[in-house]
């Protein structure tokens, strides 16, 4: 703990909200996008599952999404995208498909979810990220991402020294942002 921690903050509280660097980057790069959806299908496939269009279409819009999501959300960013354009709702994913084709996901690896608070759950994207993780404002919900290597490694270190294979870790850490504390400050005032 200390200053050097603090500088290791990805991004400082504020204008982040509901950012997903990953998520940014994947949605950029048109290269990138086109590999994963492939690699994505063909673990699909591998598990014997069907390949439907509109599955399809779920994981490209949720690499075009590019942000942590709720599933709820990204159904109506999803319809809004379908609306009024005849070939799009053709093929418009309908909500038990995009939450079947998360879930999926989730499986796979593909999508993780970061935050449960509330019978509310906020995924993000996986792959090729940096393992980081998430302050959360439990006053207005932003989201800030941090890295810290030595955390990761201590928590690794953790599961090994009590005889585990390790596989993954989640840390939820909640808390009041700053411009939430300023708004509070003003109101007592
Ligand atoms: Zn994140
Ligand atoms: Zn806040």
């Amino acid at each position: 703990m200390g200053p050097q921690r603090e500088n290791k903050l990805t991004y400082p509280g504020g204008k982040m909200k509901f950012s997903n660097p990953v998520g940014e980057q994947i949605k950029e790069n048109v290269q990138q996008k086109e590999a994963l959806i492939k690699e994505i299908i063909e673990k699909l496939k591998k598990k014997g599952l069907k390949i439907t269009a509109a599955r399809v279409k779920v994981i490209e819009y949720l690499l075009q999404y590019g942000k942590h999501f709720e599933i709820e959300t990204l159904v109506d960013w999803i319809r809004e995208r379908c609306k009024g354009k005849q070939e799009l709702e053709k093929v418009c994913p309908s909500r038990p498909t995009v939450y079947r084709t998360i879930k999926l996901l989730e499986e796979l690896g593909y999508v993780k979810p970061i935050f449960k608070q509330n019978n509310r759950t906020i995924y993000e994207l996986t792959p090729l990220g940096e393992e980081h993780y998430h302050l959360m404002c439990v006053k207005c919900g932003k989201l800030v991402e941090f890295e810290n290597p030595r955390l990761g490694k201590e928590i690794r270190d953790i599961a090994l020294s009590q005889g585990f294979r390790y596989l993954n870790h989640n840390l939820e850490v909640l808390g009041i942002c700053p411009q939430c504390q300023e708004e509070e400050k003003e109101k007592q005032n």
